[in-house]
């Protein structure tokens, strides 16, 4: 670690920057040290992409653009798996993906939410729910990042209350037509193809009323996808405001597994882990930045690190750091087991997200001023946490859904 100087610069202006970007690999418990081969190889890959990005996702997130090549390559290098068990994927275990998930995301939240959604949403709902003629047209470009995948449930009107859609689904003849409206969603407006959750319009049938899936070309007549501008949060990634205009779909595009909402909620359970683990991605990202600050800005005529109040923050924030690294690891073997429970995941996500946003407010706070210049992205992973604290299911939502499995009793209206 160096710090630029120059030499013959006015009297207070010497240190010209400070390295808070390395990657010092934090790992105080050991967490990680015994992890398997094939995880290590899987997360070593998603180390060398993030490397080798450089300051290209920093560039989009200053400039609010989305390469979507960029976003697209972690399916070149097959990291959109995201643990998901299917014969036509490579097998990749939740420590795989957890990994990939931390690793990504303390690089770039973007590119973390590119995997969560193109990989946790999209396909893992292609791969549970999907026809053996969708999966077979659909799963290999989409796992290898050749057509962008969105999962399109949320609504303007609906967010946490995600299970009253109105978006419908009306027979007519052979076909379906959709119509309603979905916000926020990841990949919509980028030329690929959209999981739509609509509620069926079919009075003669018997599942009229029943939630299910639909897949949808985003170039289907009527179906208007608009990037949400003005984002402050994960601005290297495009979320779309989509509306559906009457938009007529085969009926080979429902997704025959989808019976009810549940399924939804069943993606959305696997999905939440990821969150916890991108949380922990960020939170490392802001302690290392703020250890490294520490050890290289002197004031008072010694490093920040030689005070006791600073060390004591910096032990504050491993501690916090530990914790969440601790619920991931036993969150990827219980879920190995197959005995993760969809409330365990709630609790990981509603601890993480919630320490990554005390860790990530303490580096801002260690990095003076500097820490709110861009370049030093601690403030791009602080704007970024708020995203990943509220999608997949807000805090308070979290705590509804272990409230009710700890008291039996449901706090939903
Ligand atoms: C960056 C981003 C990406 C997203 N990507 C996708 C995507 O790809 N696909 C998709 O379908 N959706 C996506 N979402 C939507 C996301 O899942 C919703 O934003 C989330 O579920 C919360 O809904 P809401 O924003 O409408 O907030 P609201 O539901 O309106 O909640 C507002 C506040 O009220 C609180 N609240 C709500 N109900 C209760 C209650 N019963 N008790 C106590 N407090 C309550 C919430 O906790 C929150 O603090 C994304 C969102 C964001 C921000």
């Amino acid at each position: 670690m160096s710090i630029p100087t120059i030499d013959g610069a006015f009297p207070g202006e010497r240190v010209t920057g400070y390295d808070v970007t390395a990657r010092r690999d934090t790992d105080y418990y050991a967490v990680f040290a015994d992890i398997p081969a094939a995880d290590r190889e899987i997360w070593d890959r998603a180390k060398a992409y993030v490397d080798e990005l450089g300051d290209r996702m920093a560039a989009a997130w200053d400039a609010a653009e989305y390469p979507i090549e960029v976003a697209m390559r972690l399916g070149e290098l097959d990291l959109f798996n995201d643990g998901i068990a299917h014969p036509s994927l490579t097998p990749f275990s939740p420590l795989a993906a957890g990994l990939v998930n931390m690793e990504v995301s303390r690089g770039d939240g973007s590119l973390g939410t590119v995997v969560a959604v193109q990989g946790g949403l999209a396909l893992r709902t292609l791969a549970l729910f999907g026809s053996p003629e969708q999966q077979e047209r659909w799963l290999e470009p989409v796992a290898r990042g050749r057509v962008p995948g969105a999962f399109a449930l949320t609504e303007p009107d609906h967010g946490s209350d995600s299970v009253s859609l109105e978006t419908v689904a009306r027979r007519d003849g052979g076909d379906w037509v959709l119509r309603g409206a979905k916000k926020w969603i990841g990949n919509g407006a980028s030329g690929g193809i959209t999981f739509v959750w609509a509620r069926v319009d079919d009075p003669d049938a018997a599942e009229h009323g029943a939630v299910r899936c639909f897949l949808v070309e985003q170039d289907t007549p009527g179906y208007r996808g608009a990037v949400i501008t003005g984002k402050a949060s994960l601005r290297g990634i495009h979320q779309a405001h989509i509306e559906l205009d009457d938009v007529r779909v085969p009926a080979s595009a429902v997704l025959p597994g989808t019976k009810s909402f549940k399924d939804a909620s069943t993606v959305l359970y696997s999905t939440r882990s990821g969150v916890a683990w991108s949380a922990l991605g960020h939170a490392t990202a802001c302690f290392e930045a703020a250890l490294s600050y520490a050890q290289q800005r002197v004031q008072f005529g010694r490093p920040l690190a030689k005070f006791q109040m600073v060390q004591e923050r910096l032990s504050q924030m491993l501690d916090e750091l530990t914790t969440m690294q601790l619920y991931c690891r036993r969150m990827a073997d219980l879920e190995t087991a197959g005995r993760l429970q969809p409330t365990q995941a709630s609790l990981a996500k509603y601890h993480n997200t919630r320490a990554a946003r005390r860790v990530a407010q303490t580096a801002r706070d260690l990095l003076g001023g500097n820490g709110i210049l861009l370049e030093n992205r601690v403030m791009q992973h602080m704007a970024d946490i708020e995203a990943i604290h509220t999608y997949e299911g807000t805090e308070s939502v979290q705590a509804l859904l272990i409230g009710r499995d700890i008291t039996g009793m449901s706090a939903f209206a």
